[in-house]
Order: structure tokens, then sequence, then C-alpha cells
């Protein structure tokens, strides 16, 4: 892993997602996103976990591929090699939204948001992304 920002050189850098299986960066104090070459087999665990709680949760391969960056045939493939099955859902829906900081905050202070579903939000880089559960309407 690079430990510097190759614009402006200092080291204030975060994992910020997966693209096209490339790890990407954040500089914190350039606002500066970069990737590095080749992850391919070597794809942080941390990403292998969240896809595997995605899919558990009810999304599709395709929605957790736009979310994590990995293409649906490798999240097929870890489906399959951590042999994971997952519960009818049937009387919930799942959805999810991703987030900056500040917008989280602001929808999260609204609690009619929040009421009344189950809710996670987990961190991917510098965005922040929540899964609800609501209840169909009977
Ligand atoms: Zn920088």
């Amino acid at each position: 892993m690079s430990n510097s920002c190759p614009k402006c050189q200092q080291s204030n850098i975060v994992k910020s997602g997966i693209v096209k299986e490339r790890q990407r960066f954040l500089c914190r104090d350039c606002n500066y996103y970069f990737t590095v070459k080749k992850l391919g087999k070597q794809i942080d665990d941390y990403y292998v976990t969240k896809a595997l709680q995605l899919y558990l949760e009810g999304l599709s391969f395709r929605e957790i591929e736009r979310i994590i960056g990995v293409s649906h045939v490798t999240i097929s493939s870890w489906i399959k090699k951590y042999n994971i099955k997952r519960p009818p859902h049937s009387e919930f829906h799942t959805s999810y939204k991703v987030f900056k900081q500040s917008e989280l905050i602001t929808f999260v202070q609204n609690e009619e948001n929040i009421k009344g579903s189950g809710l996670i939000i987990t961190e991917f880089g510098d965005k922040y992304m929540m899964i609800r559960w609501e209840r169909f309407k009977k």
C-alpha cells in the first residue's frame, strides 16, 4: 500500500472504496482521489466481509457491485466460497442509501426517517451506508 498522496506527498490518506478492483484512497489534506494498481486476489478482507453482509441483508449482486466496486462475478464467487445462504426476507423490504457524513447527520436527525426499521450504518472510506429493513405494510 502506498503511504503518501501522489499529489501533495502527505500521508493523511484513507481508504475510499474499490474502483474496478483497485483500492481507491482519498487524501484528506488535498481531497485528491487515487487508486493503486492490482488488487486481484488480494482484495481487502474488509470488503469481502462487507459484501457477504450486504448479500445476507438481501441486496443483489449488482447492487453490491455498485456499492463496493467489485464485479458481481467476484462477489458471486465469494458467496460460493463461504457457502452463504440467506434466509427468506418475505416480510421485510431492504433498502440502502449512501451518505456523506453531513448528509447522514441530517437524515438521522429526523426520527421519522429511522423509526420502525432495522438499521445498520457501515463505513465505506469517506462515505457511510445505511441499510434499512421495513416491514411490508399489511
Ligand atoms: Zn494530497
